[in-house]
């Protein structure tokens, strides 16, 4: 396929041309054509991707880090690096559909993983909640086997080393929630209270043993109303809650509020939770020990 054919294509950004560009574009030959190309909906999803891809695999995401997916509006870049992935790696059960809008003719054919397919759902406000992976055993039990069967499928030759990958990086996993629960225990039993900004912790809380007391925004995108914040206050103030976080990717100014409403002192502004930050919460293995460290410091 010449590159004036592409060049064309672009310039027209005609369906008819995109359908006969997607038409003639040959099947993934991942090693071949030096490494398999994936595209992971975030940050987080594409650094787990790329522990168990290691060299076989490039790895890149769309929603910038410090930026939520749930209200993450595309820009016409994102389509074009879809173009080229052999692979789309998202979460589902809403919390990047805005991969949906971005699909066209050049990626409708391009193989979806879909990491929580099949996971069960903790319900928050009637709503199936997305955010597994802030429990590190669902990463290693659930996200990193699926991964390891989808590059295998797309890349046979490689299924020696994905395994061997993802054994390791599940070692790394198990060592993380060790260390974790022993951080956890170390917070009096009464304190284990999270009131964040939005419910991105209900996975975290069950499996470290959390109450979570209230989330400011029960749906991105929206704000809540002086009611709602008002009924949150009262929770909190009911529960004794000796902190509030607010995660990086929102404006902390509504938790604030809250804090200062219900007399609580401390605001946690920097917990990382849909996109990875600067380091040392620049991978997954250093975000979730970051946000630990954190809640352990503002609750013991
Ligand atoms: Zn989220």
């Amino acid at each position: 396929m010449g590159l004036d054919i592409r060049f064309a294509a672009e310039l027209a950004m005609g369906v008819l041309l995109a359908t006969t560009l997607a038409a003639c574009s040959a099947p993934v030959t991942p090693a071949a054509a030096g490494g398999l190309k994936v595209v992971a909906t975030t940050t987080v999803f594409a650094d787990i991707v790329a522990n168990v891809g290691g060299d076989r695999v490039a790895v890149d995401s769309i929603v910038p880090a410090g930026v939520g997916p749930e209200d993450y509006e595309p820009k016409p870049e994102d389509a074009r690096k879809l173009a080229d992935a052999g692979l789309i790696v998202k979460n589902g059960v809403g919390l990047d559909d805005f991969l949906d809008r971005l699909l066209d003719a050049n990626t409708q054919r391009t193989p979806i993983l879909v990491l929580g397919e099949g996971i069960p759902t903790i319900d928050v406000d009637g709503q199936p909640n997305p955010h597994f992976w802030l429990d590190p055993t669902l990463v290693r039990d659930r996200y990193l086997p699926a991964i390891v069967a989808e590059l295998s499928r797309l890349d046979p030759a490689g299924k020696a080393t994905y395994d061997t990958n993802a054994a390791a990086y599940a070692a790394k996993l198990d060592a993380l929630d060790t260390a974790l629960a022993a951080k956890v225990a170390t917070i009096p039993t009464a304190n284990r209270k999270l009131v964040t900004f939005h419910d991105a912790f209900p996975y975290f809380a069950k499996h470290y043993g959390f109450e979570l007391v209230g989330v400011v925004l029960a749906n991105v995108g929206q704000e809540p109303t002086a009611a709602d914040l008002a009924a949150l206050v009262d929770k909190v103030k009911a529960a004794g809650v000796k902190a509030v976080f607010s995660e990086a990717q929102f404006n902390p100014k509504l938790s604030q509020t809250l804090a200062d409403e219900a007399g609580i002192s401390q605001v946690v502004t920097t917990l990382y939770n849909d996109a990875l930050g600067p380091a040392p919460a620049d991978t997954y293995l250093g975000m979730m020990t970051w946000n630990v460290d954190r809640i352990v410091e503002a609750l013991k």
